[in-house]
């Protein structure tokens, strides 16, 4: 793969190696977490606690330009390849072998790097940070996932949910009976696996996750019990998110998804909700579909299907996969970026589940 000793040919530069006693099973999961790579140069990385890592810097050649890699223990779900701009060509991330992921930049053959300033520096126990190129190059920000958790994020969090309470004082959700239901909501994907990206880099994960937790809110303003397969950013794989729902005797499970078209056709754009079996499992979908197409104007119904995910198909009770969008889509993108959005969406799916319950309960 790379020619380590052929110093006429490859430079080749451990930048740095962090030693360290922790080494994690063959089959974990990948210990990155998050990075972004700012308009400044720097490359920030979250990992997993006590993470070794191994990073390195391979000089252009007739094949490659400029390249620099991380190596990371865990195996990589998705490897994907992010298209770059500025000094960036791309940046990819794969499993070079086995139980490995490895973030490469490769950056554009003009590019002029000194990689012997170069230093890799560890924050603390998952947090680390090389700056890779002067901003004299105009370079704007690639990232994935949150690298950094803010202190008064608790604080912020709490002050949104107050400031949702007020946001939906006007609307009217059917009202059920108070402590009566369970509901599992299932925001896909999360951690290492952010699920589709959209244009200008928006995730899955990020959409489907924050949606998620605005319907938890509206649910449990009307007395029903809901649990949330995951609050925050972790990998998670559909066995644990069926055993949360087949555990809790749930009355109703929802996955919540965001979609991508293939070869990303921006033309491509609509809603959709799975089910898998039953006329339960089809009323709840249709109500869903039925919401959620009235806070996306435009946006085409693709209508209410039966699905074999694996999620709808595992659950014993009435489930569902909605599809609140494509991320790759030039009108769902634009829509979905934003909390207003996501927020109207939230309600759409809260206000189907509601009048499901009503009408069954
Ligand atoms: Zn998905």
């Amino acid at each position: 793969m790379v020619k380590f000793l052929d110093n006429k040919l490859f430079r080749y530069l451990s930048v740095f190696l962090f030693l360290n006693s922790s080494i994690l099973p063959v089959k974990s999961s990948s210990a990155l977490a998050a990075w972004v790579l700012n308009t400044n140069g720097v490359l920030e990385l979250r990992t997993k606690s006590n993470t070794n890592l191994k990073a390195y810097f391979q000089k252009a050649n007739q094949i490659f330009g400029d390249r620099f890699w991380i190596d990371f223990p865990g195996e990589l779900k998705n490897p994907r390849t992010i298209m770059g701009n500025g000094p960036i060509k791309e940046i990819r991330l794969g499993k070079p072998n086995k139980g490995k992921t490895r973030l490469v930049i490769e950056f554009n053959e003009e590019t002029y790097l000194k990689p012997l300033t170069w230093r890799m520096v560890g924050l603390d126990q998952n947090r680390w940070r090389i700056k890779l190129f002067d901003p004299k190059y105009t370079f704007k920000k690639i990232s994935e996932g949150q690298v950094v958790k803010r202190i008064g994020n608790i604080k912020e969090n709490q002050k949104l949910i107050h400031k949702k309470k007020s946001d939906y004082n006007y609307l009217k959700l059917p009202d059920v009976k108070q402590n009566k239901f369970s509901v599992v909501l299932d925001p896909g994907h999360g951690g290492p696996d952010p699920g589709a990206i959209g244009i200008g880099g928006i995730r899955e994960t990020d959409v489907v996750l924050e949606v998620s937790k605005i319907v938890k809110n509206l649910l449990s303003e009307k007395g029903v019990k809901v649990n949330l397969t995951r609050k925050n950013e972790i990998d998670l794989d559909l066995p644990p998110r069926v055993s949360i729902a087949n555990n809790t005797d749930a009355d109703i499970f929802v996955s919540i998804h965001a979609n991508a078209s293939r070869g990303k056709r921006r033309d491509i754009n609509g809603l959709e909700t799975f089910y898998y079996r039953g006329w339960r499992g089809r009323l709840l979908a249709k109500k869903i579909q039925k919401q959620i197409l009235k806070v996306s104007p435009g946006s085409p119904d693709r209508g209410v299907k039966q699905g074999r995910f694996y999620v709808i198909k595992n659950t014993r009770m009435p489930a569902v996969l909605v599809e609140i969008g494509f991320l790759t889509g030039r009108l769902d993108a634009r829509r979905l970026e934003k909390t207003t959005h996501r927020k109207r969406l939230a309600y759409a799916i809260a206000k189907g589940i509601l009048e499901y319950l009503e009408k069954i309960g």
